[in-house]
């Protein structure tokens, strides 16, 4: 078995302790790998391994990995997980299957006017800033409802859920809470009518307090791909 295919295992691994731990189904958390400063070989590998989803934070080297496996795009799921400037948003809602950084209505209303015709909806995640830091990327959370209720309008986009990423926080207890203000305005928006299926939380140092906090899709990195130096 390579050294990668080894590391998912691992992390699926934790997954499935974590979901028994919390009283869940482990069928119902994604992950999500993100790949981001590794290169295509390293993909290809993971993808070898059974691995179909990836994440990758900087625009141009997730085109550039989209490109370098065209031969998998059919079964690869491309997420882009960083933040988004508006000028370059037609490659993503050209090329990407998923958006989790959402936190703007004008990033939105962008990538759903250049969101190809013939391509599915692009699947998009609000990232909400549950710390409440003025110079975090996130929309403030008592904002979150009214994105939401406007970027569900938009008929190329597909409005799955809420991405979250706190500060990191000292123990289990601690990383659970600031999850929890994530979970609390997922359920706000559902209790809004509006249905969300996606809770995108927890990182390879928190994926436990994350699905203690409901998370759906865990993105990790580090602890599949290695330290990124
Ligand atoms: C880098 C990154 C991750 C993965 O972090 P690890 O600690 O390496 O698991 C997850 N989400 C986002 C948005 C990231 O930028």
């Amino acid at each position: 078995m390579t050294m990668i295919a080894n590391k998912l295992q691992q992390v699926q691994a934790r997954i499935v302790t974590a979901c028994t731990a919390a009283g869940r189904d482990p069928a119902s958390v994604r992950l999500l790998a993100v790949s981001k400063t590794f290169p295509a070989e390293a993909l290809r590998e993971a993808h070898a391994a059974g691995q179909r989803a990836f994440g990758e934070n900087y625009v141009q080297e997730g085109l550039a990995k989209i490109e370098m496996l065209a031969d998998l795009r059919g079964d690869i799921e491309w997420h882009c997980i960083g933040p988004l400037q508006s000028n370059k948003t037609r490659p993503v809602a050209e090329q990407f299957d998923w958006v989790h950084s959402i936190d703007r209505l004008k990033i939105a209303e962008r990538l759903n006017e250049q969101r190809p015709a013939g391509l599915a909806p692009l699947q998009v995640c609000l990232q909400v800033n549950v710390d409440g830091g003025a110079n975090k990327s996130g929309v403030a959370a008592e904002e979150a409802l009214g994105l939401a209720r406007a970027v569900a309008k938009l008929p190329r986009l597909r409005l799955r859920g809420l991405m979250a990423i706190p500060e990191p926080a000292e123990g289990f207890e601690a990383q659970r809470e600031l999850f929890l203000r994530a979970a609390a305005v997922y359920e706000q928006i559902r209790a809004d009518g509006i249905a969300l299926d996606v809770l995108s939380l927890g990182m390879s140092a928190d994926l436990e307090a994350a699905v203690a906090a409901g998370s759906t899709m865990v993105r990790i990195g580090t602890a599949i791909f290695g330290g990124r130096g």
